[in-house]
């Protein structure tokens, strides 16, 4: 690694993973690196909150052990990850499906066929799938020509069924864009983490991730940065979200954004088995779908209770106690017909609802056409950022990553270069 022949003295703008990815590699170097961040803790979007004795993420979201720029960053087993499993629930009128993992495991897809949420063809298509995404190198998935998810899926030939059944519950969580306008090159690079790796929650709440990252580093919190004449270091580093980035430094940063809003409820019994998301294949879902969070992670919550998260894709209009009731009344019809998980949620009440109105940037296709580089116009001054990458944990660390090996590569390197 390059390190530092004299102490370079950087600043970084934000402690979200990505600014937290950046200053490790660059005090790794040897560089004095601060970070000042806005709020009152770090993580940016990966934050955890401990309420009544409930770890509570700031919106349900999880990772993926298979990005790549997290296994280069992070210690898997400090974290003690504990995983979902694959495939899913899928509530559709009166009954609830069991789907397994389409995209690791085609013939899973078969109790699936006899229940005609899904055809054989279907079957086909995503094994083929699989096996393509599979063979090819992230950066090959990321090359040629794009489209929307839809046009990508349709033009393979999946099923209607399929897509409304599974696709577009599924993925909408993911991109919380159930049309699936997102780009096909996000959608196959999760397909690959999907099917390379597992999908995972910190036992002690997504914000493990962030700590880790700040181990040993030095973060000014309630510090915000109004502009960056004020700083004065050898280089800065604006790892805000997009606006903010472009507020600083004048540069066009990606324009859109996708919300969320996650609500948090606690009972007494368990609302079904097992460690699969549950997914709303119903017509109009106000709950796109829900996880029984604590038979994947017991640790979220005190001994004996259960913690289901329901993800609205979006922010309704509509007060906590609506948003609650209604929400209640989608849980409610997903169970239809099903005596015992009626009276489970019978034991359910609201914790918090957690409204984000910036959860991603945009992505549609052929967005990564827009996105600026790491290197800002401005003299010694550089981005980091999911915003110059991809809207997730990987592109946020692997921005840092990039923003740290241009800082390096623009330094002179010294007698510890190695
Ligand atoms: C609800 C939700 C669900 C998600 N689900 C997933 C998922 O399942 N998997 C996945 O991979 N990704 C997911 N994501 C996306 C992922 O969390 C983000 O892409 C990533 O965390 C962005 O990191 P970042 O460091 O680029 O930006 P941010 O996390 O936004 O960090 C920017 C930091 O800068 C600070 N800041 C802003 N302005 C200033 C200023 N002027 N001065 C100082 N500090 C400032 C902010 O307070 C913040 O801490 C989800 C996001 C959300 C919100």
């Amino acid at each position: 690694m390059t390190r530092y022949n004299s102490v370079v003295k950087v600043i970084i703008v934000g402690a979200g993973l990505a600014g937290l990815t950046c200053a490790r590699q660059l005090q790794k170097s040897g560089a004095e690196v601060v970070v000042y961040e806005k709020s009152d803790g770090i993580g940016g979007r990966v934050r955890s909150d401990l309420v009544e004795g409930f770890t509570l993420d700031r919106g349900f979201q999880v990772f993926f052990t298979a990005y790549p720029a997290a296994k280069r960053q992070l210690d898997y087993a400090a974290l003690d990850l504990r995983a979902f499993e694959p495939g899913a629930l899928i509530a559709q009128g009166d009954r609830r499906h069991l789907l397994s993992d389409p995209s690791r495991d085609p013939d899973a897809l078969i109790p699936s066929l006899l229940t005609g949420i899904v055809t054989t063809q279907d079957k086909y298509r995503t094994w083929r799938l699989s096996g393509e995404v599979g063979a090819k190198p992230i950066s090959a998935l990321l090359d040629g020509p794009d489209e929307t998810t839809e046009r990508f899926l349709k033009r393979r030939g999946f099923s209607p069924l399929f897509m409304e059944n599974f696709i577009r519950p599924f993925f909408g969580g993911i991109f919380l864009d159930r049309s699936l306008q997102t780009s096909a090159r996000v959608f196959q690079f999760c397909w690959k983490m999907l099917s390379e790796g597992e999908t995972t929650l910190p036992a002690r709440g997504m914000g493990a991730i962030a700590a880790q990252l700040a181990e040993g580093l030095d973060i000014r919190l309630e510090s915000p940065v109004e502009n960056l004449a004020s700083l004065d270091a050898d280089a800065v580093i604006v790892a805000t979200a997009a606006p903010e980035a472009a507020r600083l430094t004048g540069v066009k940063t990606p324009e859109g954004s996708v919300s969320t809003t996650t609500l948090y409820f606690v009972g007494k019994v368990p609302l079904w088995a097992g460690r699969k998301i549950l997914l709303n294949a119903n017509c109009d879902p106000v709950v796109n779908q829900a996880a029984l969070l604590t038979n994947t992670a017991p640790e979220y919550a005190p001994r004996g209770e259960h913690l289901l998260s329901a993800s609205v894709i979006g922010i309704p209009d509509q007060d906590d106690d609506a948003l609650f009731a209604a929400a209640l009344t989608d849980l409610r019809r997903m169970f239809t017909g099903d005596i015992t998980a009626q009276s489970a949620l019978a034991t359910y009440r609201p914790l918090r609802a957690y409204r984000i109105p910036y959860a991603q940037f945009a992505q549609p296709k052929n967005f990564w056409q827009q996105l600026p580089t790491n290197q800002t116009t401005l003299p010694k001054t550089y981005f980091a950022g999911e915003f110059t990458a991809a809207s997730s944990i990987n592109g946020a660390m692997r921005s840092g990553e990039k923003a740290a090996e241009e800082i390096l590569a623009g330094a002179r390197p010294g007698h510890g270069e190695s």
